[in-house]
């Protein structure tokens, strides 16, 4: 979890590498199904390029769709989803469903200041969704992708306006669940300011520490997964 620009992606992807899960994110996953045309990805067309939230009933299915086949898989990260009160109980029924246990929240901590200058001067590939910093995660070359040598491109929904719209939903919609998983004891809270792989290392601490504890201290019945 964490709001926009926090470096959810970025940390997902270096995860999900390391640890061979399956990165599974909303934000890519609709701006792949909009690139498609498909259905999914015209409904979520609209709401994405003005900074807003795809309905809840549409991200559920999507993800539930995906939650399915990962879990038959080597497990994955979620990256994007939660962002609502109702996804976050969906999310529950889902794992649920297919036996794996909630042991872990990772919250990445970004003031918002620092945010919308992130994303302003953000750039993105457009083919793998990697994404880049002038200054603090350039590419080895300038505009170009490190791993796949395309050009990289600024996202429609980066622009300041749509950023601070963005930012607007993430604490209405999305920062409740910041006290929901607290509640719980799941929630593990993470300085998004710290450079990449110092923050790498403290997530892969915390989901040692929970793997460690097992599904025993975790809650649930399942096999105890890390989503
Ligand atoms: P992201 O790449 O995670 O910043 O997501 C980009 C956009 O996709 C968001 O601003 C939303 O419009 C949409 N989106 C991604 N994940 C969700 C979600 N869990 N619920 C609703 N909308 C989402």
């Amino acid at each position: 979890m964490g709001p926009p620009g926090a470096g959810k992606g970025t940390q997902a992807a270096v995860l999900a590498r390391d640890l061979g899960l399956a990165h599974l994110a909303t934000g890519d996953i609709l701006r792949n199904e909009t690139a498609a045309g498909s259905p999914v990805g015209l409904k979520a067309k609209t709401f994405m390029e003005a900074g807003r939230l795809v309905p809840d009933d549409v991200m559920t299915q999507l993800v539930g769709e995906y939650v399915v086949k990962a879990a038959k898989a080597n497990g994955f990260v979620l990256d994007g989803y939660p962002r609502t009160l109702p996804q976050a109980d969906a999310l529950q029924a889902l794992l649920e469903g297919a036996s794996i246990v909630l042991t872990a929240v990772v919250n990445l901590e970004v003031p918002e200041e620092v945010i919308v200058a992130r994303l302003a001067n953000r750039q993105t590939c457009p083919k793998d969704q990697r994404t880049y910093h002038p200054v603090n995660n350039p590419p080895g070359k300038p505009g170009v992708c490190d791993a796949c040598g395309s050009a990289l491109v600024t996202r429609n929904d980066d622009s300041e306006a749509v950023v601070r719209n963005r930012l607007r939903v993430y604490r209405e919609s999305t920062a409740p669940l910041v006290e929901f998983y607290k509640k719980q004891g799941l929630l593990k809270s993470v300085d998004g300011l710290a450079a990449i792989p110092k923050i790498v290392l403290a997530i892969k601490g915390i989901l040692d520490e929970a793997q460690t504890a097992g599904p025993d201290s975790g809650r649930g019945t399942g096999r105890g997964e890390t989503p």
